[in-house]
């Protein structure tokens, strides 16, 4: 498939899990790559290299998502990588979890620097570059519409933000000719959510499919959301979780 011939992407947390799908796919489709990472050097440029084996550009940019001035150096940098920008994926992010009173200030910061404020900034930045047919997609979570269980809050908090972020900004971007939408994942394996971890088999009870999601599996929806094909969806949640919510 090559729907995303000549198109250039940014992936920020693409060096591991669903973010190093998405990128292999994207380029699988024929687009050149950049990708952001925090600490995982080593692991960003095997997916360059997996990126470049498929014959597009990949680039590998080191930016903490909680640091502003990075995100936004970040995005002009992959910009001026590959020549420009059509498709940005927010979809680096980061899980705290507990207890109200466990909480510090330095998971809900991080929580918000991290899951929401960095998409905003990336957006921003990034719709700075992108032309007609551009695409901004983000990375939510069912747990965005459907709460399941104590102690998920500020996570769940983060990601029903992108929602309204997300809609929002289809309404400013829509008439450059510009799509914004939300994929919201449910339990899929990763190093966040591995299918081995204490809490899959519960996660599990409450799917319609009761299997753990790939990454993949995301990244067929983005790859989708991202070409041609997505022209007429904006604003849209577009949920691959296995019937969590149903
Ligand atoms: P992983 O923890 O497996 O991978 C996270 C990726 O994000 C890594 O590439 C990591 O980079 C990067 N990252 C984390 N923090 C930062 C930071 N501060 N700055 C830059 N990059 C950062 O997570 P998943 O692949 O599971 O999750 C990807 C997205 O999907 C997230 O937004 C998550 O919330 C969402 N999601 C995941 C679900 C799941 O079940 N797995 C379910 C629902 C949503 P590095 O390797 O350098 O650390």
């Amino acid at each position: 498939m090559s729907r995303l011939a000549g198109k250039r992407a940014l992936v920020t947390g693409g060096s591991r899990g669903i973010g190093a799908a998405i990128a292999r796919r994207l380029a699988a489709e024929g687009a050149d790559v950049a990708l952001t990472y925090e600490r995982s050097a080593e692991k960003a440029a095997e997916i360059v290299k997996a990126i470049e084996a498929l014959g597009r550009k990949g680039v590998a940019i080191a930016a903490d998502s909680a640091d502003p001035a990075a995100v936004k150096r970040s995005v002009d940098a992959a910009a001026q990588a590959l020549g420009g920008l059509d498709i940005l994926v927010n979809n680096a992010g980061i899980y705290r979890g507990g207890p109200v009173e466990d909480w510090s200030l330095a998971d809900i910061d991080a929580t918000i620097a991290v899951n929401i404020r960095a998409v905003v900034l990336a957006s921003q930045a990034a719709a700075a570059h992108l032309g007609r047919g551009g695409r901004i997609i983000s990375i939510g979570s069912c747990l965005a519409d459907r709460v399941v269980e104590p102690n998920i809050t500020l996570y769940a908090m983060s990601k029903a933000a992108l929602v309204g972020f997300t809609k929002g900004l289809a309404r400013d971007l829509g008439p450059r000719g510009i799509t914004v939408n939300i994929v919201h994942p449910g339990s899929t394996d990763t190093d966040m959510n591995p299918a081995s971890g204490p809490g899959a088999e519960a996660q599990l009870a409450r799917m319609a499919i009761p299997a753990y999601g790939k990454p993949e599996d995301i990244a067929g929806a983005v790859a989708y959301l991202a070409s041609e094909e997505g022209r007429f969806i904006t604003g849209a949640g577009f949920a691959v979780d296995g019937g969590v919510n149903t």
